[in-house]
């Protein structure tokens, strides 16, 4: 994969909902058909296929040319913390704001004083049909802004400050009398202002990704958490599919709400991958028990970014884990199984990985710091399948613009790629073969 295709779907991504769009596309390009799921799904041995939910979330997969005697399953997530926008056209001290409430934990300042703009979908009426469809918009030009306090106001900004959302991260519109942001909305959407309906919008920042380092290194871009691990888990998906292990169905998942607990019907927590796999074992021919056999015999890759560790912070990463940008993909470990990892499973993605000449690296957190959490273990709950935790390496997790290395989303790729091409077999609870 080369560093544009990643920057590419970094930069169409600026929603869940525009993730999806972008994961489509390329799923499209590649000869996958879309299916409903309030469809009747016809399956053939040797297609692919994908199917969305909320338009926000999006299943791919292969149906084996033999069968299904297990699952092989890539796991990310479409949503990064945003603003989302509530109402317009809010007057104030002779200006307009729009009324937003954040999505997911942010640093805060980071959104300040730099070019925002809005993307996410409308809901829009036709009625000459009678019906309500939603929209994809992206208002795509540098249009909002939220500005700080001037440090003559408030000489103490550097001395640590809590910011209140409600306060101080309102976006600034435009001065009082400017024409209303739904006109700019319906215009971008193609529908007369009356049609919308309602929304679901959010402000995202307009810095494009972009190569920083002497030699570009490294680079920096919004959302690299987690549409960078999204991106390489479905390029390694994609360039493995003419190779991938002939008795195993290969699976690409990407889930929305992963920032605030999944726990939405298009969610990890949700029924959405099992009522998936449910399905496609039904459109095919298989034997009893064939579902809780297949199942033993599969494994998830839940992928979620990782922190480096940080140069001016490095007493906050565990000392003996060091976790370096550029260093690899990160298998992620923690006792208390907010990482799916075991011995086990971290063994079979690291011997993956060798056989594939990528190198790995180990994040743990520090024994007296909680660390976060992501969407393996609550994947989990619906599908008891062997997982491990892993991610990419990156620095200003949730700010709204991070930094990641060059390298490692190709090492992702490749992992990835690896992983769905291997012979992997469940010989009885704990041994496997690697082929
Ligand atoms: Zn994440």
């Amino acid at each position: 994969m080369e560093i544009q295709q990643l920057f590419d779907f970094l930069a169409r991504s600026v929603s869940p909902f525009h993730a999806v769009q972008t994961a489509a596309s390329l799923l499209d390009a590649a000869g996958y058909a879309r299916l409903e799921e309030a469809g009747y799904w016809n399956l053939e041995p040797g297609h692919g296929y994908y199917t969305t939910r909320n338009e926000s979330s999006l299943i791919a997969w292969r149906v084996p040319a033999h069968g299904i005697g297990g699952w092989r399953i890539a796991a990310s997530h479409s949503d990064s913390p945003a603003w989302r926008i509530k109402n317009a056209d809010l007057p104030a001290a002779g200006c307009l704001r729009l009324n937003v409430e954040g999505y997911g934990g942010m640093i805060m300042h980071s959104w300040m004083d730099r070019p925002l703009s809005a993307a996410g979908r409308v809901l829009v009426r036709n009625e000459a049909d009678g019906t309500l469809e939603s929209r994809l918009v992206n208002l795509d030009r540098d249009l909002l802004v939220i500005p700080s306090l001037a440090i003559h106001m408030d000489r103490t900004v550097n001395d640590g400050h809590k910011y209140n959302p409600q306060v101080e991260m309102q976006p600034l519109y435009g001065p009082a009398g400017a024409r209303p942001f739904a006109a700019l909305v319906a215009q971008a959407a193609g529908v007369d202002p009356a049609d919308m309906v309602d929304w679901d919008l959010s402000l995202y920042t307009r810095q494009a990704p972009t190569r920083i380092g002497p030699d570009g290194e490294w680079f920096l871009s919004p959302r690299i958490d987690d549409l960078e691990c999204a991106a390489t888990t479905l390029y390694g998906f994609l360039e493995a599919a003419s190779e991938t292990d002939s008795a195993c169905a290969p699976v690409w998942a990407m889930f929305d709400n992963e920032e605030v607990g999944s726990s939405t019907r298009q969610g990890a927590a949700s029924a959405f991958l099992r009522d998936v796999l449910d399905r496609i074992l039904d459109a095919v021919p298989h034997s009893a028990q064939a579902m809780q056999r297949a199942l033993a015999n599969s494994f998830v890759l839940s992928a979620d970014n990782a922190h480096a560790t940080h140069p001016s912070y490095a007493d906050k990463s565990d000392p003996a884990n060091p976790v370096r940008m550029g260093g690899g993909v990160v298998v992620k470990v923690n006792a208390s199984q907010k990482y799916t990892t075991s011995g086990l499973t971290g063994a079979i993605f690291k011997e993956i990985c060798r056989k594939n000449n990528v190198p790995v690296q180990q994040f743990a957190n520090r024994a007296d710091l909680p660390g976060g959490s992501t969407l393996g273990n609550l994947l989990s709950h619906t599908l008891p399948v062997p997982m491990v935790d892993i991610g990419l390496a990156q620095l200003a997790m949730h700010s709204a613009v991070e930094t990641a290395a060059v390298a490692d989303a190709d090492a992702m790729v490749r992992a990835v790629a690896g992983f769905y091409r291997v012979h992997l077999r469940a010989l009885g609870d704990g041994r496997y073969t690697l082929e």
